[in-house]
């Protein structure tokens, strides 16, 4: 099985018996959902760096639980609203997550707490849960402090020569 394979069906209450830490790199173009929301101009993209620390922990009178400290850093591209060029945004993920038994138990105490809750399943599916997070972690509205190119110079009939590829992007772009 590939280390991206087995990230897919991660056994965590064994991962936490252990030394509980596991880290590594991703490439975006692996998270299906997140690689269509980000812009094709920008080649290549940087892999997203993950980190994830699972351990059991005891509050008295209650019985041991799970939790997950996920933590990632990746930079972006996305499509800036006012020029429509690629933009690199950084996206921070830093979540606490407690594991429940079930998602009764989850609906039952979700209002109560701060942290996410999560279903625990036998095989965990991180790549799934980072994918959900990055998604969640992307701006609205992503745009540039100062976009490269002044629209009305873009929009006339001679490009940029500081710019010779973009023309030629923008001709490859699928859609
Ligand atoms: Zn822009």
């Amino acid at each position: 099985m590939s280390d991206l394979a087995m990230l897919r069906v991660l056994d965590l209450p064994a991962l936490a018996q252990g030394e509980g830490v596991l880290e590594g790199r991703v490439e975006a173009a692996a998270l299906g959902r997140l690689w269509e929301d980000l812009n094709g101009d920008a080649q290549p993209v940087q892999a997203i760096a993950w980190r994830i620390r699972v351990q059991w922990r005891e509050s008295t009178g209650q019985p041991a639980q799970l939790w997950m400290h996920l933590q990632a850093q990746a930079q972006l591209p996305l499509t800036c609203q006012r020029c429509l060029g690629p933009v690199l945004q950084p996206v921070p993920v830093d979540r606490f997550f407690r594991f429940v038994d079930s998602e009764e138990e989850a609906q039952a105490q979700d209002e109560d707490c701060e942290e996410d809750l999560l279903v625990l399943e036998k095989r965990f599916d991180f790549l799934d849960l980072l994918e959900d997070e990055l998604l969640l972690e992307l701006p609205l509205v992503p745009m540039h402090e100062r976009c490269p190119q002044d629209l009305s110079v873009r929009a006339g009939p001679l490009e940029s020569p500081a710019h010779p590829f973009a023309a030629l992007a923008r001709l490859k772009k699928p859609n």
